[in-house]
């Protein structure tokens, strides 16, 4: 398939603006894609009045129809092959066999919001029956369940170019209850994101589906993306990136004349607490997995472990030797984009410049710059000069971390009361550990999304229960997940009927549960009818 470097807006293809750019190879500095036109106000007009023409058709599609293009759409992705995971490699620099696991998850992704829609009870279909005879007053007719919210704008993130980009987990959350998407593809792989984007059309085309369902724009300026959040059509924007990105567009959001939301993730610093009998136990172990967790990826990974606090001992003193010795052994690696890799070596720079900061592990082998490497560096510091220095906690995006001594165990309570919001901590306990010290769990819990026990943060599942989010600044909506099926929170919204006849209520709401999903009638969970 060649690429043609413009819009896909309603299923067909626009290039009409001037200002071009190209997808590079991080690694070799090489294009990857021929010019890429940058979206004009035009065709951002096009595009969401398209998908705003396209909504009430779309979400009374019957289950099967939208499910049939979520999964035409995943294999379309699989039929492009190499060719997908060669381009994404290219614009990328990650590895192919990372991508072709990343590939399986967006894929998996895809089929499992299907079985969602096809199984229907993510509606959350309430129905309260009247009683007229109730005193002093009757009780009306009173049923609700959830509604798509409208046309999505959805930012690709660089770092997930398949499983978070124009066809991940926003875009497929969005498309599944009713919503139209209209992508914002990432400037750092337009080239996949025109593979991905132009298999969603085809497979909207095949399926019968509106063709203003889904759109894909490009921009390598602000502009478009500011653009895409300020249109009149737009009721909700997603976002994966950094906190000035993610920021600027939750601001724009929020001074429209109509306030929208923006479901910003912005990373954080994901702290790990060992505590004193797992260091113990088993220091040697935590320090390899530790290494390996903050490495993976080249540490491109908003769940990164940025920060791990120990007590101050000979067991946590080992622990640093050994950080020491598996982090030489880590090769430097190509960053996700010139960027990224400018950020990264700044982000070093001020912490090998901090007072009381000092290096412990270093990839022996040294980063080639024009190949737009980052390496492997881990620093220690002690909880003092934490305290002192709070830019300390800053995500530095890449495979660093800090390790941080504490002088007592009840420093842990005290830091972890101090932080702000992340998306994750990590404790390492044994059960003796966690009897002295049940009170940090407690704290975490309001500070963060998703806790792990005796693990790290990486590799995040994609399931029912899972929660990727968490309170500001990891996030912009504490309330919601970018990841796993609960993520339709961010593109639903309730409506309520009110002594409404039977025949004007949506189906889910009527007596007889024509689709059996499961209801809660007069306050029982149920499948039958009432
Ligand atoms: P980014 O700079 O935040 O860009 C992501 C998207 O947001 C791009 O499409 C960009 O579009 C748009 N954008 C950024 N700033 C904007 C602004 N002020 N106004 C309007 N749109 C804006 O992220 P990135 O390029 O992926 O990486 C840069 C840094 O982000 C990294 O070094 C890292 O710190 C952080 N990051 C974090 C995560 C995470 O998971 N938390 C993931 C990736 C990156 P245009 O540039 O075309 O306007």
């Amino acid at each position: 398939m060649i690429l043609h470097g413009g819009q896909i807006i309603g299923g067909t293809s626009s290039a009409e603006g001037d200002r071009t750019f190209v997808g590079i190879n991080p690694a070799t500095a090489q294009a990857t894609t021929p010019p890429v036109h940058e979206a004009t106000p035009a065709e951002i007009g096009r595009a969401l009045g398209l998908a705003d023409a396209a909504f009430d058709q779309y979400r009374r599609l019957d289950a099967d129809r939208i499910a049939a293009f979520l999964e035409a759409a995943a294999q379309a992705w699989l039929d492009l092959g190499d060719r997908l995971l060669n381009q994404a490699h290219a614009e990328t620099a990650l590895p192919l066999a990372r991508l072709t696991g990343e590939r399986a998850r967006m894929v998996n992704q895809a089929r499992l919001f299907a079985d969602l829609v096809r199984e229907g009870s993510w509606r959350d279909a309430r129905i309260d029956r009247a009683d007229p005879g109730r005193q002093p007053l009757p009780k009306p007719d009173v049923r609700r369940l959830l509604e798509p919210i409208g046309p999505a704008v959805v930012f690709g993130a660089s770092n997930f170019p398949l499983a978070i980009s124009v066809g991940g987990s926003d875009t497929i959350a969005a498309l599944a209850v009713g919503c139209p998407v209209v992508a914002k593809a990432h400037p750092a792989h337009p080239g996949t994101c025109e593979l991905i984007g132009t298999a969603i059309a085809t497979a909207a085309e095949a399926t019968g589906v509106p063709a203003g369902v889904f759109s894909m724009l490009h921009g390598a300026t602000h502009e478009t993306g500011l653009a895409l959040v300020r249109h009149p059509v737009t009721r909700v924007v997603s976002f994966t990136g950094s906190m000035a990105g993610g920021r600027a567009l939750f601001d724009a959001a929020a001074a429209r004349p109509d306030p929208i939301p923006v479901y910003a993730e912005m990373g954080s610093t994901n702290p790990v607490f060992v505590l004193p009998g797992a260091m113990a136990e088993r220091g040697e172990q935590i320090a390899k997995d530790y290494v390996q967790s903050v490495t993976l990826g080249t540490g491109q990974f908003c769940t990164n472990p940025g920060l791990l606090l120990a007590v101050d001992g000979a067991a946590t003193r080992a622990f640093l030797d050994a950080v020491g010795e598996h982090g030489r052994r880590v090769p430097p690696a190509a960053m996700l984009h010139r960027g990224i890799s400018g950020s990264f070596a700044a982000g070093l720079g001020r912490l090998r410049a901090t007072p009381g900061v000092r290096l412990v592990a270093e990839s022996a082998l040294a980063p080639d710059s024009g190949k737009s490497e980052g390496q492997c560096a881990i620093f220690v510091t002690n909880v003092d000069t934490l305290d002192a220095v709070t830019s300390l906690w800053d995500e530095v995006f890449g495979p660093v971390s800090l390790v941080v001594t504490c002088a007592r165990l009840s420093d842990f309570e005290r830091v972890a009361r101090g932080m702000r919001g992340h998306l994750t901590a990590s404790i390492h306990a044994t059960p003796e550990d966690m009897s002295a010290c049940g009170g940090l769990v407690t704290v975490l819990e309001r500070k963060v999304g998703r806790i792990v026990f005796n693990g790290f943060p990486t590799g995040i599942e994609v399931c029912a229960a899972m929660h990727h989010g968490g309170p500001y600044p990891a996030t912009t909506d504490v309330h919601f997940t970018s990841i796993g099926s609960a993520s339709i929170d961010r593109y639903v919204r309730p409506v309520c009927y009110q002594n409404f006849p039977q025949q004007a209520l949506p189906v889910e709401l009527r007596d007889r549960n024509q689709r059996r999903i499961w209801r809660l009638v007069d306050g029982r969970p149920t499948k039958d009818d009432c």
